[in-house]
């Protein structure tokens, strides 16, 4: 028997891969989703509650957009499979996607792999994430209107998430464990003309201080040893994400281990598009993972009929 020819093997299950799933096929290919837990869950499930997404007002758990999404993708007839990709290789016209037992000939791969933020990896951060230790300003910084809040980092999102903080909370501290930032000039000028923004310099957190919710956090000077504790509301990690795209090397063209696209997903190889919190983009949200997907779906439906035979 021949082995089927899939219009497009999605990898990644989360909040873009099911979407690409569902956009896929409603224009009628033969998609399936390969993801490491089965899908449905990625990122969005662990945000306890999303007050951003549209259509929610009151906001909805993390855990139920995911399964929600997921639902709805399968409602319209998407399959999904259980397995992490590790290997895409080129077939005369075709990709093939295999990893663990799976292994899919298909004519578009859409890559929505999502990305983790990176951690402190100081005591106390874990038991506190969700209750004052955050890692997206974007999507929790509302919740310190008037407070007292700190950000970790010296790139151009922490500088960015400390300014937006500002806007918000009474009082915002930068804590750098240099001298100097790593965020463009003019992201720095817009930070040290900010008021009520103070940036600790060459200082590191080593602990996160509460037993329910952050109360605060200890510091080390890296330059003089001196350690302090600093009382605070809440906590930004804002230290960079982490893509897991190492075995993707050599085929696609990255930054950070993040994948390239142009506007319209598609990545430097003919037929595979990526998506969501895994492509190289200015934020990590589910609206923009949304319509990322959405994109790249069309994109890959527009390729199908293109190469089609
Ligand atoms: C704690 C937390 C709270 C957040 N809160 C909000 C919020 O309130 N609002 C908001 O807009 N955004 C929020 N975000 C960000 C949001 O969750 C992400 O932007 C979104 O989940 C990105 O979706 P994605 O599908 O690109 O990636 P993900 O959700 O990360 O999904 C990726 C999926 O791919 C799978 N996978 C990875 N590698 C492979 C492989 N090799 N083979 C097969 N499967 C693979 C993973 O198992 C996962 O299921 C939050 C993030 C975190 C961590």
């Amino acid at each position: 028997m021949s082995e089927t020819t899939h219009d497009c093997v999605i990898i990644g299950g989360g909040i873009a891969g099911c979407t690409a799933g569902m956009y896929a096929k409603r224009y009628s290919l033969e998609v399936c989703v390969l993801d490491s837990m089965g899908g449905g869950g990625g990122n969005t499930a662990l945000a306890s509650l999303i007050e951003n997404y549209p259509g929610f007002p009151g906001g909805i758990s993390g855990v139920e957009l995911a399964m929600r999404v997921k639902q709805q993708a399968e409602e319209v007839g998407v399959p999904f499979m259980a397995g992490t990709a590790d290997r895409i290789v080129r077939e005369g016209d075709l990709w093939r996607v295999a990893g663990g037992d799976c292994s899919a000939l298909t004519r578009t791969v859409i890559l929505a792999m999502g990305a983790f933020p990176r951690s402190l990896q100081v005591p106390g951060e874990v038991d506190l994430r969700g209750k004052g230790v955050s890692y997206c300003a974007t999507c929790d910084g509302f919740f310190y209107r008037g407070k007292t809040v700190a950000v970790v980092g010296g790139g151009n999102s922490a500088v960015d998430e400390a300014c937006y903080l500002a806007s918000l909370a009474q009082k915002v501290y930068l804590i750098h464990r240099r001298d100097e930032l790593r965020a463009e000039s003019y992201m720095q000028q817009r930070a040290f003309a900010t008021s009520n923004l103070e940036i600790i310099w060459d200082t590191v957190v080593t602990r996160v201080l509460g037993e329910d919710a952050v109360t605060g956090v200890e510091l080390r000077n890296v330059k003089t040893g001196a350690v302090s504790e600093l009382p605070l509301d809440g906590l930004f990690v804002a230290i960079g994400h982490i893509a897991k795209t190492e075995w993707l090397e050599g085929l696609l063209e990255m930054e950070d281990g993040f994948i390239k696209t142009d506007a319209m997903m598609a990545t430097n190889q003919p037929g595979i598009f990526a998506c969501g919190d895994i492509r190289v983009t200015p934020l990590r949200q589910i609206t923009t993972a949304v319509g990322d997907a959405t994109l790249a779906a069309y994109a890959a439906y527009q390729y199908v009929l293109a190469h089609r035979q």
